[in-house]
């Protein structure tokens, strides 16, 4: 489960082995998919600034979100928000 966060891969790549090939629509147009992961799955503690700057360009941003919040993605930068930012959605929403 660690390799698909490595920060040598692309964030394209590291999706595609655990979304299905039916939903992989979206990532083909995702914006990370040309920037590579380093932005979106930073070491702890350092900054996702870089991260959400691009996803604020990103037309993938909804799909991107909705997709990390129904398949509960823990780790890294998904449409925009933060782990921490997801998790306070979660539980706003349960
Ligand atoms: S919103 Fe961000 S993480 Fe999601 S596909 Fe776009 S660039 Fe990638």
């Amino acid at each position: 489960m660690i390799e698909r966060f490595s920060p040598h891969g692309t964030i394209l790549a590291m999706h595609t082995d655990t979304i299905p090939t039916s939903d992989l629509g979206w990532q083909r147009q995702a914006l990370c998919a040309q920037t590579g992961a380093d932005f979106f799955f930073p070491e702890p503690g350092s900054s996702v600034r870089e991260a959400k700057r691009i996803c604020g360009m990103c037309d993938m941003r909804v799909a991107c979100l909705e997709y990390a919040l129904a398949n509960d993605e823990r780790f890294g930068v998904w449409g925009g928000l933060s782990e921490k930012e997801r998790l306070q959605i979660r539980r706003t929403s349960c």
